[in-house]
């Protein structure tokens, strides 16, 4: 263990959900006194007190007390901001905080293998799960992806690997996670309230991935951005660049429609861009990504080609629903910002009829304005950013307002020809007229399963 000795050592956990509770029951069976807080009701959570306290963890709900800052350490789901009162408070009484992943990898056996970035964590730490398991290496997949790693992190040994997805908030408050392989996707703008509207601070945020890396250690950095490269500058390790748009050096690349790693002496053709199951440039980089963590744990260029050819991708991420009458219908629900929706438009040729909007966060759509005049034949424009939606691209393509997922897609299905492409990629938060992203994705993908 590279961590502190916990052994009876007063630990305060904050949050009370998945990783919370996971984060818990791993310092609990290591011999620390845990007490998990969380401001949330427990019906809200869905967890019950009860449980806690039969597994020998005392807890609280409905707001934190003053108990919670009697600890020598607390540990912060990753859905707890830096900026909680909860957190400065402690901070403030000098208390050490981390976050559960860095109190996971305190008893992480394996090596790991840890995915951040702005868009495409979720895509590429799974496809890199998907490499291993059709290559037979043992594995997890876990972080901010359905299993903590506090979770599974005991059941880990020396020879497996552990695929993490990082976010920024949890490298916010790592001390001593070092990975084996750190990969940085890209760094473009999001969660800048968190950080003070400063790149900087983001990209800084970002950095802690490689810090206690080692130059037996390798972080794999996309080359065609610039805050990436700006970053990958300082890593204390070996770097490997991959890249869309040039061929690098020691690195993954794409040449002539291909792509195409050069590295540690060796050339590998791995597969035309047209047979990658997953769609759009962005996959290129998230595949390539992918790729050069396969070659580095050893799985062969013939089976990471396999798997690059059958992965059908993520859901709500520009997944593939149904053709109907030569119609083709896809998913992008989880794209939440202006961003995701310019890499999904630019993944297609044929004419798309966009399903756009949602609760805004102040959305600037003007960058959208050239790829949609290029790509776009009608807007539907959903949700309480409608108007909005309307003002922007009204000039430039015919838009419709419609008042329910049912009667935006109701109308899509009627003005679609065959050979279009219908397109839910919406550029906005769902809470307005849903739960979250899922349930968007799901609502839509089960009203064209019904067309
Ligand atoms: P994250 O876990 O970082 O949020 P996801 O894999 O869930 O990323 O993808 C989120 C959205 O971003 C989806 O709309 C997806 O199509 C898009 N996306 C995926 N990979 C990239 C990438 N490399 N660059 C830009 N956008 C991407």
């Amino acid at each position: 263990m590279n961590g502190p000795q916990i052994r009876n050592m007063a630990v305060s956990v904050i949050g009370a959900a998945r990783s919370g509770a996971g984060v818990a029951r791993l310092l609990h069976s290591q011999g620390a006194r845990v007490f998990v807080s969380d401001r949330q009701p427990a019906e809200k959570l869905k967890i019950s007190l009860e449980a806690f306290r039969s597994q020998g963890i005392e807890a609280e709900v409905n707001g934190h007390t003053e108990r919670v800052y009697r600890c020598t350490l607390m540990v912060i789901s990753p859905g707890v901001p830096s900026n909680a009162p909860v957190v400065q408070e402690a901070l403030r009484q000098g208390i050490r905080v981390v976050s559960e992943l860095e109190a996971a990898s305190w008893f992480c056996r394996s090596r790991m293998i840890a995915v951040t970035g702005s868009n495409g964590k979720t895509t590429t730490t799974t496809l890199i799960g998907r490499i291993l398991g059709d290559a037979k290496k043992k594995h997890v997949v876990a972080g901010n992806i359905g299993t903590a790693f506090s979770e599974v992190v005991l059941e880990l040994a020396e020879t497996d690997l552990a695929v993490l997805e990082v976010s920024s908030f949890q490298l916010d408050h790592c001390e001593q996670f070092r990975p084996w392989i750190s990969v940085i996707l890209n760094i473009t703008e999001d969660h800048m309230d968190r950080y003070d509207n400063s790149m900087e601070r983001y990209a800084a945020s970002k950095a802690r991935i490689f810090m206690n890396q080692t130059d037996t250690d390798i972080l794999i950095y996309s080359a065609d951005d610039e805050w990436t490269v700006k970053t990958a500058g300082k890593a204390p390790c070996v770097t490997i660049p991959f890249s869309c748009r040039q061929e690098v050096q020691n690195g993954g690349f794409i040449r002539k429609d291909s792509l195409v790693t050069s590295f540690a002496g060796k050339r590998a053709e791995i597969l035309p861009t047209d047979q990658i199951s997953i769609k759009g440039i962005h996959n290129w980089s998230n595949a390539l990504a992918a790729t050069l963590v396969g070659h580095l744990a050893g799985v062969s260029t013939a089976s990471i080609r396999a798997t690059l050819k059958n992965f059908k991708g993520v859901e709500h991420r520009l997944e593939f629903v149904r053709e109907v009458g030569g119609v083709r219908y896809y998913n992008d629900s989880k794209a939440t910002n202006v961003d995701s929706v310019g890499y999904a438009l630019r993944a297609f040729n044929e004419p798309v009829i966009l399903l756009l909007g949602g609760r805004d966060k102040g959305n600037d759509y003007s960058r959208l304005e050239q790829l949609v005049r290029e790509h776009v034949k009608l807007v539907v424009a959903i949700g309480e950013s409608a108007d909005k939606v309307v003002d922007s691209f009204g000039r430039m393509v015919s838009v419709t307002k419609a008042d329910s997922m049912e009667h935006a897609l109701r109308h899509a299905s009627r003005l679609a020809q065959a050979g279009d492409i219908v397109l839910l990629s919406p550029a906005c938060a769902s809470f307005d007229w849903f739960d979250n992203y899922e349930h968007r994705g799901n609502v839509f993908k089960e009203l064209v399963n019904r067309l």
